[in-house]
């Protein structure tokens, strides 16, 4: 269900996940970027946990659009605005509807708007937009989750620091499609 209880599960069980993978995040991002996205995330959802504490959440929205700030002034890297993009268009859906595929949709749209990438361009948004279409088909696992993140590591990068590299890129995950895919994680085992 998405209420307050089990979206702030969620998001504490994303922040503990990102914590632990912190090194992991970082070592992806040194290839084919410059090995901060580990540390960004970090203070990211440090900053959004602190803030679940002292903010006033009376509802799902409010969470939502807490989380979007503490990322989008905390994260640093070009993830931080993308992310935050995805939590603001995702309160605002909330306060409409609290269906979880709409608001899902809602989160891609946001990141696509900013950042004008699309499927296949080894970015998050591979893992967005699978898990926002197989969540519209009711079809969301943790496989659909793991695939479209291993489905970036053969992927040349076309957008943000990792096109730089240009065919150097091809050959390694991309890190914010991992940070994404433990969002999904900790998403499937929460909200049920
Ligand atoms: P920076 O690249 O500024 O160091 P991070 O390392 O925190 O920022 O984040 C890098 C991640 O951001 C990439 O792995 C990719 O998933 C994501 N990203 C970068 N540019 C875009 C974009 N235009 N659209 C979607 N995601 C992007
Ligand atoms: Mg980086």
């Amino acid at each position: 269900m998405v209420d307050i209880k089990h979206v702030l599960n969620w998001l504490n069980e994303f922040a503990s996940l990102i914590e632990q993978n912190k090194a992991y995040l970082s070592e992806l991002d040194t290839p084919i970027g410059d090995g901060d996205h580990g540390n960004n995330m970090s203070r990211g959802v440090q900053a959004m946990q602190s803030q679940f504490t002292q903010a006033s959440l009376n509802e799902v929205s409010d969470i939502f659009k807490t989380t979007a700030m503490a990322l989008m002034s905390n994260i640093g890297g070009a993830s931080g605005p993308l992310y935050g993009s995805a939590f603001m268009e995702m309160a605002k859906a909330a306060k409409d509807s609290h269906d979880l595929p709409t608001i899902i949709q809602a989160g891609l749209n946001g990141i696509t708007k900013r950042g004008k990438a699309m499927i296949g361009e080894k970015t998050m948004v591979d893992v967005w937009q699978s898990v926002c279409d197989a969540l519209l088909a009711n079809q969301l696992t943790q496989q659909v989750i793991d695939n479209a993140v291993a489905s970036t590591q053969p992927m040349l990068a076309t957008k943000g620091r990792a096109s730089y590299v240009g065919e150097r890129s091809k050959g390694h995950l991309d890190p914010g499609a991992v940070s994404s895919g433990y969002l999904f994680t900790s998403m499937l085992n929460n909200i049920k």
